[in-house]
This record gives structure tokens, C-alpha cells and sequence, in this order.
């Protein structure tokens, strides 16, 4: 039988184990400790713990299910990147951004993505599998105690890296839920940010279920004929269901919503999407995030220019709604969603199109 995953358990399955090991309660507690506090990464540091209980843990459990097999630093240094391998064989990135005394984490969800949004390495590559709960929070681990060794520690998480968060609820959730506990590692809820492509059940249920996780949902086109292009599956809700829908959220959880505009040079990056995208949240409590295009080997459009990005962001202020641009941090390190996976896979580029397979020559140069 294959071994558990130390970080797929919450506290009341560790109470559940320590018991039928004969063992009393508070001995889960003390593994939670360990694991979440201490960020100890074998049964041998459990010195809290009888010995019987120590070598039952070590029969029982896999303390590690991803090995990091590339790691890379922006020039700058700020952003770290690491490419992971999973047991079974598909690969998954997170990425650690240092600004200021923000220690920022981005962490995946999913090996691949089904979502199959155009400009998305992460979508050209198809969806490999789910991660589980364990794996989610193991990204984060690995980061914390690489950290810790630096006298520092992990302020914030954005589900934002490979896959659908929504796509894969219940272990995002389990996942952010064992990272957000008390007793363990304790990282508050407004310090975690989750980015979704706009699954409209999955963000009623968000909003049903209360959590203080900030939601971030990418918009990337104010119309639905150009959404629809961008992004496939946003055939399924048409905008008005989807800001509909955004707007409940708002009102359930009195939350700011972020949207997400990756901004594509004479795609989505015109006056004319500016002034549709201010209609469209128009008194919304809201705030609008643009981030210049990524090149990625599989589409052929461009980042905008820092003017057009800037003359966007003007028509949003103009109209009272927050607006920033953030920066394409370790661009050259391929920090872009998904990116360093697909150079692992040998990327097979499932939605090409246009002169793309000349564009994309092109912009494997400009990235490599
Ligand atoms: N699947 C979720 C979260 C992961 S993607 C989502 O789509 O929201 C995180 C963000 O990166 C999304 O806003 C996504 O649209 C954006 N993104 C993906 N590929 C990009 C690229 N090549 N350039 C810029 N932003 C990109
Ligand atoms: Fe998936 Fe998000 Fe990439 Fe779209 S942008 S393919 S939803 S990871």
C-alpha cells in the first residue's frame, strides 16, 4: 500500500490516526506543530513524540511528494522559481516574488489547466491532473522553510500559478484551510488570494461557503464575442451571468473583487475595451489589475507598450475605478503561468493560431 501524504491530513484525521495508534489526543496537536510550525521534514524531528509513535509516522507516511527538478532567479533576484516533479510523473511550478517585505508565494492547483485560454502556456498544455490538498500545501512548505533558513517567512499566497483553483475545489480549499489554521501555520485569510477564470457555481458556492480568501477573477475582455475567443470555456456563462454573479459575491461578503486583464497589444488593450470594461463595473466595489502579455510559445499576440497599458488604466481612474499595472516580474526566468512547464513537456502546442507557428519560433527566442 502506498504511503500517506503528511499534509493531506486536517487535525481531526491526525486525531483519528493517533488514537488507533493508542495514543491520546493531544499527540495530533503536536504533529500539526511539527508540520505546520516547526516545517519539520522528517519523522525522526518529531522528539515531542514517543518513539513507537515516531516510527509508526515513518511507516506510514510520505513526508515529500514533489521534487524540485529546476530552479531559476530573475536577474534581479527578487523572483525564484521552481519546477517540481510529482510522483506519478507530471511536473508542476511555484514561484516565490520578494517586493518590499512581501514574501509572496504563487502556487498551482492543477498539472496543466482545461480551461485552454489562448494565451496561456499553462492552458496550451491541456490538464495533466488535479493536484491533491497535500500537494498544494507541500508548494507552500517548501518555500516556508527555504525561507525560515533565511531568518524570513511567508506573508503571502496568490493561487494564481498552473491550473483552475475552481476547477479543483475541494483540495484548494482543504489546502488553504490547513495553511490558514490557528494552531498551525497560521497565515491569514486577507493574505491569500485566489484567482479564477470565472466559474460561475464554483463562485456562488465561494460566496455560500464565507470564506475570507480574497477572490480575483480574470476578465480579459469586456464583450463576450472577444472573451469567448480568449478564453473557451467562457462560452459557457456569458458576462452578464458572470458579473452578475460577481456582484452576489460582493454583496454576500462585502469583499473588493479584483479582475484580471492580461493586456494584448491591439487585442484587448484598446480605448474601445476600456470604455466597455468601465460600463461593465460601473459601482462595483472592484478593482482592476492589468498585467502586460506574457509571451508564451503557443499564441502569436504581443504585450502592449507601457503607454497603451498606461491610456487603460486612465479611462478606469477617470470613471472612479481603481486601476493598477503590475509589473511582468522574472520575465526573464519564464514566471509567467505555466511557461518553464511546457519548455519540461517538450510543450505540445495545442492551440496555435495564425502565423503562430512562425510567431512562435520567434518568441521562443525573445523568451529563452
Ligand atoms: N486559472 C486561474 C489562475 C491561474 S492564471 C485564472 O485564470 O485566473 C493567473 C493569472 O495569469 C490569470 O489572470 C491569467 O489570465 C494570467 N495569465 C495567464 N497567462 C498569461 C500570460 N501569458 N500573460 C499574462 N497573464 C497571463
Ligand atoms: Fe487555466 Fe488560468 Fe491559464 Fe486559463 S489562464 S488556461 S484558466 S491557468
Amino acid at each position: 500500500m502506498s504511503k500517506r501524504h503528511v499534509y493531506d491530513l486536517d487535525l481531526p484525521e491526525w486525531e483519528q490516526w493517533v488514537q488507533e495508534q493508542g495514543q491520546p489526543r493531544y499527540r495530533a496537536r503536536q504533529i500539526w506543530e511539527g508540520l505546520y510550525r516547526h516545517l519539520w521534514d522528517r519523522p525522526e524531528a518529531f522528539h515531542p513524540l514517543p518513539k513507537a509513535l515516531r516510527a509508526a509516522l515513518a511507516e506510514a507516511f510520505t513526508f515529500r511528494r514533489l521534487t524540485p527538478e529546476q530552479e531559476q532567479v530573475s536577474s534581479d533576484g527578487e523572483t525564484h522559481k521552481t519546477l517540481f516533479r510529482l510522483p506519478d510523473g507530471p511536473v508542476v511550478e511555484t514561484v516565490r516574488m520578494r517586493y518590499l517585505k512581501r514574501r509572496t508565494l504563487c502556487i498551482s492547483t492543477q498539472s496543466g489547466c482545461a480551461m485552454g485560454c489562448v494565451f496561456c502556456a499553462t492552458g496550451q498544455l491541456g490538464l495533466l491532473r488535479n493536484l491533491t490538498a497535500g500537494e498544494i500545501v507541500e508548494q507552500v512548505i517548501y518555500y516556508a522553510r527555504w525561507l525560515r533558513a533565511q531568518g524570513d517567512r511567508v506573508t503571502n499566497i496568490v493561487v494564481m500559478g498552473m491550473g483552475e483553483p475552481f476547477h479543483n475545489y475541494a483540495a484548494t480549499m482543504e489546502a488553504l484551510d490547513r495553511l490558514n489554521h490557528p494552531r498551525g501555520f497560521n497565515l491569514g485569510a486577507r493574505r491569500i488570494t485566489i484567482s479564477t477564470v470565472g466559474l460561475v457555481p464554483k463562485i456562488r458556492q465561494f460566496a455560500r461557503e464565507g470564506r475570507q480568501y480574497n477572490l480575483a477573477v480574470s476578465l480579459h475582455a469586456a464583450d463576450d464575442a472577444l472573451r469567448q475567443q480568449l478564453i473557451p470555456v467562457a462560452r459557457r456563462w456569458p458576462l452578464a451571468e458572470l458579473m452578475d454573479t460577481v456582484q452576489d459575491y460582493i454583496r454576500q461578503t462585502h469583499r473588493r473583487v479584483t479582475f484580471e486583464w492580461a493586456l494584448i497589444r491591439d487585442v484587448n488593450d484598446t480605448p474601445e475595451q476600456a470604455h466597455k470594461l468601465k460600463r461593465l463595473l460601473r459601482g462595483m466595489l472592484a478593482h482592476v489589475n492589468l498585467i502586460p502579455l506574457n509571451p508564451t510559445p503557443g499564441y502569436e499576440g504581443r504585450a502592449s507598450t507601457q503607454r497603451r497599458a498606461e491610456a487603460f488604466c486612465a479611462i478606469l481612474r477617470e470613471a472612479g475605478i481603481p486601476c493598477t499595472i503590475r509589473l511582468r516580474r522574472g520575465i526573464d526566468i519564464q514566471a509567467g503561468c505555466g511557461q518553464l512547464a511546457g519548455q519540461a513537456l517538450g510543450q505540445r502546442p495545442r492551440f496555435l493560431v495564425g502565423k503562430s507557428l512562425r510567431a512562435a519560433g520567434a518568441t521562443e527566442e525573445r523568451t529563452a
